[in-house]
C-alpha cells in the first residue's frame, strides 16, 4: 500500500502517519524528518539544507528527490509506504511518475490558516525517530520528554509564527497545483483521491482514513 498524504504545515499529517505505521506495517516517510536529520551531521549540504528551512522555503527539488530516492531503495519499503511531505512540487510529484512507482491513494487534508497557527504552538518533536507530540492534544506521557527513549522533546525552529507563515505561503505556490494534479490522476483511475477535515479530533480523523484504507486491507 503506497499513500501520499498532502497538507500544509500543522494539519496532523505526521501525528495521523504515525499510527498507520503501526496498524499497516509501513514505514512513514517523511521528507522533513530525514531533512532535520541530515542537518545534524554538519556537512556541506547539511548546512545548505538548514538555510531553506529556516526561511521557511522548500528545498532544492533535486537535493530532495536525491534523499527519497536513497530511502525508497530501503528494505521496509517493499511492502509499501506512506510519505509525508513528499512530493511537495509536480516536479517532484512527476518524478514518482518517472519511475514507475503507482500510488494507491492520496489524502489531502484540510485546515484553515487560523487554525494551522494555532496549533503549530503546542507542537513539541522527537528529532531523531520523528515522533510527533502536543502539549495540549497529543501530551507525552511525562512533560517534555519522548515516550519511548526518555529523550528530551523539542520544538523544531521553524515552528515560530513568522516562519509557519511563509512556510504556508510555499504551500499556496508550491504544493497546491499538486492538488489538481492528483485530482487529475484520480479521474484518469491512476489513484484514490480523499479529502479529509482536519479541524475534527484526531480520533475521528482517524477512524476517516480507516475507512478510505478499508478497501485495502
Ligand atoms: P515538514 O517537516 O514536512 O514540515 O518539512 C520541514 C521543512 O523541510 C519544509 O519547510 C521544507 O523546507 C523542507 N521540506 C520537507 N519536505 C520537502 C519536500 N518534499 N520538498 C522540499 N522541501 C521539503
Amino acid at each position: 500500500m503506497r499513500i501520499i498524504f498532502i497538507g500544509a504545515p500543522g494539519t496532523g499529517k505526521g501525528t495521523q502517519a504515525q499510527w498507520i505505521t503501526n496498524q499497516y506495517n509501513i514505514p512513514k516517510i517523511s521528507t522533513g524528518d530525514i531533512l532535520r536529520n541530515t542537518v545534524l551531521d554538519n556537512t556541506e549540504l547539511s548546512k545548505k539544507i538548514k538555510k531553506f528551512i529556516n526561511y521557511g522555503k522548500l528545498v532544492d527539488d533535486n537535493i530532495i528527490i536525491r534523499l527519497i530516492k536513497k530511502r525508497m531503495e530501503e528494505k521496509d519499503c517493499h511492502q509499501g509506504f506512506l510519505l509525508d511531505g513528499f512530493p511537495r512540487t509536480v516536479v517532484q510529484a512527476n518524478e514518482l511518475k518517472k519511475n514507475k512507482i503507482k500510488i494507491d491513494y492520496v489524502i489531502e487534508f484540510l485546515l484553515q490558516d487560523e487554525l494551522i497557527l494555532k496549533r503549530i504552538q503546542g507542537r513539541r518533536i522527537h528529532t531523531k525517530s520523528g515522533r510527533i507530540y502536543h502539549i495540549t492534544y497529543n501530551p507525552p506521557k511525562i512533560e517534555n520528554y519522548d515516550d519511548v527513549t526518555g529523550e528530551k522533546l523539542v520544538t523544531r525552529e521553524d515552528d515560530t509564527q513568522e516562519k509557519i507563515k511563509k512556510r504556508i505561503q510555499e504551500y499556496k505556490i508550491f504544493t497546491v497545483p499538486l492538488i489538481q494534479y492528483y485530482k487529475y490522476e484520480s479521474i484518469l483511475g491512476n489513484v484514490k483521491y480523499y479529502k479529509i477535515d482536519a479541524n475534527a479530533t484526531a480520533l475521528k480523523i482517524k477512524n476517516n482514513i480507516k475507512n478510505i484504507l478499508k478497501n485495502s486491507y
